[in-house]
């Protein structure tokens, strides 16, 4: 399994639509400061199901969408999508390339995407929690965030290995039925 394509469009700084493609083995982002190298790393988090705004280094999730700029008006929306080689069979669905894609409204409404069939954002959680990818993976350290794992409680530290382990996935579906 490996990222194929991301592509970006009015998510934070890219208002047109960018396409970045990535081949097997180490890709590197190179830019000056503000360039938006750390929003690429965001739009991964949050295509993958991201839900906290403060992860994404905004205070509301619509701080997503482009807000314009001198010369270019704020958008609608932000839409990201995600393109994974799937060949190997590491994600559980019969495809051997695989798009999630996620979209946010100004007015609020979201809508994410398999393969181009609508679907829920647990749908999308789900579909990537065993593979190592995800929401809370550990497998994207942001800038900053060393220290974080570094500094870890033991609470903490129980949670990165379970959700190495993939039974984070579980205990999660388990709260939920325990809340209902
Ligand atoms: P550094 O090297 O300092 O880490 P970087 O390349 O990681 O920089 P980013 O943090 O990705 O830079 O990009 C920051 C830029 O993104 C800022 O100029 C900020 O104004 C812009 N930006 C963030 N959110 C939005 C948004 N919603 N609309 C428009 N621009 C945005
Ligand atoms: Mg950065």
């Amino acid at each position: 399994m490996h990222l194929k394509t991301l592509t970006l469009r009015g998510f934070k700084s890219f208002a047109s639509a960018t396409t970045l493609r990535l081949e097997p083995g180490i890709t590197c982002v190179v830019g000056p400061n503000g360039s938006g190298k750390s929003n690429v790393v965001d739009a991964l988090s949050w295509v993958m199901g991201e839900q906290g705004a403060k992860s994404l280094r905004g205070g509301a999730m619509a701080d997503v969408i482009f807000a314009g700029t001198s010369s270019r008006p704020p958008l609608g929306r932000a839409e990201v999508s995600l393109t994974i080689d799937n060949a190997d069979g590491a994600l559980p669905i019969e495809y051997s390339e695989v798009t999630i894609s996620r979209t946010l409204f100004r007015n609020g409404g979201s809508e994410y995407a398999i393969n181009g069939a609508s679907c829920r954002l647990l749908d999308i959680q789900d579909l990537l929690s065993d593979s190592g990818l995800g929401r809370e993976m550990h497998v994207i350290v942001g800038q900053g965030r060393l220290d974080a794992v570094l500094q870890a409680t033991a609470e903490e530290r129980r949670g990165f290995i379970e959700e190495a382990a993939g039974v984070l996935k579980h205990r999660k579906r388990k709260d939920k039925a325990l809340r209902k």
